[in-house]
Parts: C-alpha cells; structure tokens; sequence
C-alpha cells in the first residue's frame, strides 16, 4: 500500500520516539520523507535529516526551505517536536514556562509558518500537530505541560478554520503515556522505575502503554488523502484513557 507515493513530508522532532516512527511509517509507505531535530544525526536513508531548534526561527526557516528544496515540494507537515515538564504551578518559575511554551506552542508555529507557503502549493495538503491527551485529562503534577497541550489543540483547530479554503487541513493526534525514549528516561529517573512503569500500565484501560508506532499509524491517516474531508479534529490513540 502506498498512500504517500508522489508525496513529501517533513517530521519535526523526527530523530526519537513518536516522531521517529511516524517518519518510518510515511517512508514505508511510499513518501519522501525530511526529518528536523535538534540532533539529526541518527536519522538514515532514504530520510534526510536537517539541524535547527523550533525555538530558533533563523535555523527554522533555513531547514524548512532546505527540506522543501531537497524534497522537491511539501504536502505534509508532522509538528511533532516536543519537551516534558513536571509539577504544580507553585513549582515551576516563569523562565521554565516560557522555554517550555517556547518549544511545545511556539515552536509548532514557527515550523507552520515557515511550511504553509510550500504546503498551499498542494493537493494534498496536511499539517498533523502532535498534541497529548494531557490537554483534556486534568492530570495531576502536569500544570505546565498540560497547558501547552491545551495551546496546541486549540491552535489546531483556530488553523483548520484559518486553513480549509486553501486546501490545507489541520488536525492532531492525542496519545496516552507512550513507550519512547522521553517516558525511558522519566522512568530512568525514578526510584523505582519497574514499580513507576506498572503504575503508568495501570492507568491505562489497555493495561498497557501505546507504542510509538500506534501514534504514526493514526499521524498516518490524518496525513494521507485518505482523511481528505477530515480537518479540524483531535484523534485519541490512548488505549482508551480518554476519547474526545
Ligand atoms: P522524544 O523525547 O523521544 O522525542 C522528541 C524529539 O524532539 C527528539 O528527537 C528531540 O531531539 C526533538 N526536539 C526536542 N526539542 C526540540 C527543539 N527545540 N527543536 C527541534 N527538535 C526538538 O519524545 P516523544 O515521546 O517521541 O514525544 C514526541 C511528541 O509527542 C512531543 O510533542 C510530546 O509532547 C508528545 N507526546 C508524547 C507522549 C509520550 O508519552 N511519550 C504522550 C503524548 C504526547
């Protein structure tokens, strides 16, 4: 099956996790696929790996034009770069909710803005913001992070309504607790990272955490023709935790 022949894509945060694995997927199924990461440097053919920050601007537009160029067009873009943040509102200081916000709200914007020129020369033309479902769970020692969650849902949906008449759709996806690198080193740096994993299981109604390679697969959909008159939507892939 190859819903992305004749496609380009690009994966911002694409060198680990939920990025890496959307990457794959879309090359898997027939996309020339660019990848945009602070640290590129394990990404493989047949991806092209570009250097620049989302929060630097200057490095941002440079890599998406060079991504185009090499690429030969854009009609998918993955806004999937993102950072974690624990605790209350009393335990974070303004400087880490502004380099937070930065990265998981701002950034997303810049990688859209330097995209939306090249995505509205498309027919099929798709932005997919990885969103989390700690937008809308309320869930605990999450203040910070859940906010900039709950920026990037409503970011998407303000874009889908900005968006639709020039044929570029704008939906995310909002995973549960999944199996990346970012949840290893959360785990990594508890007191007791088995008995942390089975509390992380337990939450979830599937007993189990969702792999990275479930959030492409819905990445996938909302990127490919196949959800051509779907756009401003939020797709859960949590095992259940909690649908919109
Ligand atoms: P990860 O840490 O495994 O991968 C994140 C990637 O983003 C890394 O390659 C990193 O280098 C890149 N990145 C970080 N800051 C960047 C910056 N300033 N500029 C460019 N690249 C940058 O994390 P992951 O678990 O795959 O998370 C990916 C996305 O999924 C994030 O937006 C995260 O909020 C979201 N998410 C993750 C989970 C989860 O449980 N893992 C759940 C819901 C949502």
């Amino acid at each position: 099956m190859s819903d992305f022949a004749g496609l380009s894509a690009l994966v911002t945060g694409g060198a680990s996790g939920i990025g890496r694995a959307t990457a794959a997927l879309l090359a898997e199924r027939g996309a020339r696929v660019a990848v945009l990461d602070l640290d590129p440097s394990g990404v493989d053919k047949p991806l092209l790996g570009y250097r620049a920050d989302v929060t630097d601007d200057t490095s941002v537009r440079a890599a998406v034009a060079a991504a185009v160029a090499d690429l030969g067009g854009l009609d998918v873009l993955v806004n999937n770069a993102g950072i974690g943040a624990q605790g209350t509102v009393e335990d974070n200081d303004d400087a880490e909710w502004h380099r937070v916000l930065d990265v998981n709200v701002v950034g997303m914007v810049r990688v859209a803005r330097a995209a939306l020129p090249h995505l509205r020369q498309s027919e099929h033309a798709a932005i997919v913001n990885t969103c989390s479902i700690a937008a809308t769970a309320g869930l605990p020692q999450r203040a910070l992070y859940s906010a900039t969650k709950g920026a990037v849902l409503s970011l998407t949906l303000a874009m889908a309504a900005d968006h639709v008449r020039e044929g570029v759709r704008v939906n995310c996806v909002n995973p549960g607790t999944a199996d990346t690198p970012w949840i290893g080193r959360l785990l990594d740096a508890a007191a007791d990272p088995a008995a942390e994993r089975a509390a992380l299981e337990a939450r979830q109604p599937s007993g189990r955490l969702v792999s990275a390679a479930e959030v492409a697969g819905a990445v996938a959909y909302l990127a490919s023709p196949l959800s051509g008159a779907t756009t401003g939507t939020a797709l859960a892939v949590d095992g259940g935790m909690q649908g919109l």
